[in-house]
């Protein structure tokens, strides 16, 4: 399995001078396992990149499974903009969490519609098939799906793909259930307990971590993860390697750098980290094939 990044930032595409090495599109990963099988998790600004290097791949790569957290704008306004969406070969299954109202289908439908958008969901060549989720565990093909509701306003979904015997997990976009977030994070309310389990023995995790401890009081009730509660969670679930994402449109390249090391330097006495590092559009990693597992 590996995974690449065409979009790492959260809220709103923050382009420019001072994001060009961690990237200024909004969330979008695109997974592959050894098997051929696609995965897109969340379809953010950043999925237009993706869709003109599938198009342009040969052949062009016009199936696959998007993933999507929630239906907030910076995990879903690249959709109109994927242009395997527009090919007539196109296959394409899109899982949502259930809206508390209707479905995800009529949700993208409200999206590609005048007057937000001149193209319908009806007009696209490609063959949609979309799928409600709520918690629970499902194959799609070679790979088994687990999802886990996360704290964060309206319906939303942690995905954990597990194929070619690693795991990898997608939260985006979550808040420490606990009132407690120091920069040392040792007081974890027993919600936060649950999502560490959600996370436990993963080879990659790959977090919202929009703010810092420091941050956090003033952006309570936001939805978002500290990167400290974070390294925390994922050092007690023995994850091998965090990927910090999400980043906050005010985060220019070196206040992110900043942050990664304030954390490394926080956690330095402490035994079992994960290896920790700071999503960056175009990072590719390989999670490989774990031998004699299944
Ligand atoms: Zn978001
Ligand atoms: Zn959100």
């Amino acid at each position: 399995m590996w995974v690449r990044f065409w979009g790492t930032r959260g809220s709103i595409p923050t382009p420019g001078p001072h994001t060009l090495r961690y990237g200024g599109n909004t969330t979008c990963v695109e997974v592959r396992t050894e098997a051929g099988e696609l995965f897109i998790l969340d379809i953010g600004s950043g999925a237009c990149g993706l869709g003109a290097s599938l198009m342009a791949s040969s052949p062009p790569s016009q199936q696959g499974h998007i993933l999507v957290s929630h239906l907030h704008w910076d995990h879903i306004q690249g959709l109109p903009f994927f242009a395997p969406l527009y090919a007539p070969d196109g296959l394409w299954n899109i899982y949502a969490p259930k809206p508390l109202e209707g479905t995800a289908r009529e949700a993208f439908a409200i999206q590609m519609s005048p007057p937000f958008f001149p193209i319908t969901l009806d007009q696209l060549t490609a063959r949609l098939h979309f799928h409600d989720l709520q918690e629970g565990t499902f194959q799609i093909g070679g790979a088994t799906v687990t999802t886990r509701s996360l704290n964060h306003p309206g319906p939303t979904l942690g995905y954990r793909i597990e194929a070619d015997g690693v795991a990898l997990v997608y939260a985006c976009d979550h808040e420490p259930c606990g009132n407690e977030v120091s920069t040392s994070c040792q007081i974890l309310d027993p919600r936060d307990y649950a999502h560490a389990k959600f996370l436990a023995d993963a080879d990659l995790v790959i977090h919202d971590a929009q703010y810092n401890a420091g941050e956090f009081s003033l952006k309570r009730g936001w939805g978002h993860s500290v990167g400290e509660y974070v390294v925390e969670l994922c050092r007690l679930g023995r994850v091998k390697h965090v990927v910090l994402t999400h980043h906050d449109p005010m985060r220019t390249d070196l206040i992110i750098d900043e942050s990664l090391e304030q954390l490394r330097r926080g956690f330095a006495d402490r035994i079992g980290l994960p290896r920790v590092s700071a999503a960056a559009e175009g990072a590719v990693i390989n999670l490989g094939v774990a031998h004699g597992s299944g």
